[in-house]
């Protein structure tokens, strides 16, 4: 027999309207900012949908979906450059859309088929369970009554043995007390043939048998019934409604990082800038697969840097070899000659976008002469506030350290290769 320790509750499941309702605004929280050039736009949405095509092939469809929402871009005719960008680009993208929106369709359709089975299952295991505890409520409660029952039994027992106790003590006091006084009262006037027993019995035995039996409610107590514990209570809130099934999809995908490959090369190739004093740039590349990012690749544009600050020149050119290589951006690389690893005002403007366009995005700082290097993220707090400042150059940020911090969605792979293409 199942006892309640060993019957836990299904873990419930929201209803299938209330998760796609959920799905669907997720999906819908995508803005046009103005501070990440349009031109990211149309990059991240080539990126998106190849994002979105993984994971369709592995059959995860709420993240698919999500992509495949993000493409629209229906904000995006808000964006400050949005008249004068390419027409090109304009079109290809609305044609896009135009293909993606059926195909979206029917993968919400997937979604909503999945749902309404777990959300079945679940009916099906609550009502077993329900039950089940409904079953196992009326053998407790059995259970208890038969305790109250025997400890009532037990009780009327003692009391009668504590009754026929009392009642003998006390027969006996009499006896002596009687007889003591019969001794002093009337020692000379016993007369023959009185039985001293007759004296003793006396007549009064009914009241003194009804005094014992008011007088023994103090001598023995009476089992507190009320104070008995019920055996295994259930712990059973039933309060609580179903939680929404959180969708897994706010977690960040985890970024597998060959570290030992990527800072390796990344330092013998800045080093001639690096012995000059200046900085050294290269963005980081890779794929997705089973809801992970690798790093497969770095990306050495043309550039030109300064101690302090470091750009791209070419960065139509690699665009178009990771549109060739099919590979996302995950984040980028540089170095900070004489400095230690951190990221400056400029570069957590430099580092915005690309976490604005993927929230796994990474940011790695390579201080070689302490031979410092870390990885970085901004935290959704940072990201805001970064795309919302204005200021360009080098400026003071309020409370830096609550606008970044080392990223914790790596995952460190010293046995992964790396492949560098060098553009200088
Ligand atoms: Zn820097
Ligand atoms: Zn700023």
């Amino acid at each position: 027999m199942a006892s309640f320790q060993s019957v836990t509750p299904p873990k419930p499941v929201a209803r299938p309207e209330d998760r796609i309702k959920i799905l669907v605004e997720k999906a819908n929280d995508v803005s046009a900012d103005d501070a990440i050039p349009i031109r990211r736009y149309w990059q991240s949405a080539k990126q998106l949908l190849r994002m979105a095509n993984v994971y369709l092939d592995e059959r995860d469809f709420e993240k698919c979906f999500i992509l495949y929402m993000k493409l629209y871009i229906e904000k995006l005719p808000k964006h400050h450059e949005y008249k004068q960008a390419d027409p090109i680009e304009k079109t290809s993208i609305k044609n896009t859309c135009t293909k993606i929106f059926p195909l979206a369709e029917e993968v919400k359709l997937k979604i909503k088929a999945n749902y309404e089975q777990e959300y079945q299952t679940y009916l099906n295991q609550k009502k077993e369970y329900d039950e089940m505890v409904k079953n196992l409520q009326i053998i407790q409660k059995q259970k208890l009554e038969n305790k109250k029952k025997e400890q009532t039994d037990s009780f009327v027992a003692n009391l009668q043995l504590e009754l026929d106790k009392k009642k003998r003590e006390l027969a006996e006091n009499k006896a002596k007390s009687s007889l003591s006084e019969f001794r002093n009262v009337h020692d000379d006037n016993i007369k023959d043939g009185e039985n001293l027993n007759d004296i003793v019995s006396g007549d009064d035995e009914d009241e003194d048998d009804e005094s014992i039996t008011n007088s023994s409610s103090s001598l023995i107590s009476s089992p507190n019934l009320s104070t008995i514990e019920p055996i295994n209570k259930p712990q059973i809130d039933r309060s609580k409604k179903p939680l929404l099934e959180t969708l897994g999809t706010d977690q960040l995908s985890q970024m597998i990082v060959p570290f030992k490959a990527i800072t390796d090369r990344f330092v013998a190739l800045a080093r001639a800038n690096t012995n000059r004093n200046i900085e050294t740039c290269a963005i980081l590349a890779g794929q997705l697969s089973q809801n992970r990012f690798t790093i497969t690749h770095l990306l050495v544009p043309k550039q030109s840097g300064t101690s302090d600050s470091c750009s791209a020149t070419n960065e139509e050119e690699l665009i178009i070899e990771q549109e060739r290589l099919q590979l996302i951006t995950v984040g980028w690389i540089h170095t900070h000659p004489t400095q230690r690893s951190f990221l400056s005002s400029v570069d957590l403007h430099t580092h915005a976008p690309y976490q604005k366009m993927l929230p796994e995005a990474i940011a790695i700082v390579v201080a070689p002469t302490s031979n410092e290097i870390c990885i970085y993220s901004l935290t959704d707090h940072g990201l805001d506030y970064i795309l919302q400042c204005r200021q360009t150059g080098f400026h003071p940020h309020p409370n830096e350290l609550s606008l970044y911090g080392e990223a914790s969605h790596i995952r460190i792979d010293n046995n992964l290769p790396i492949v560098v293409v060098d553009y200088r």
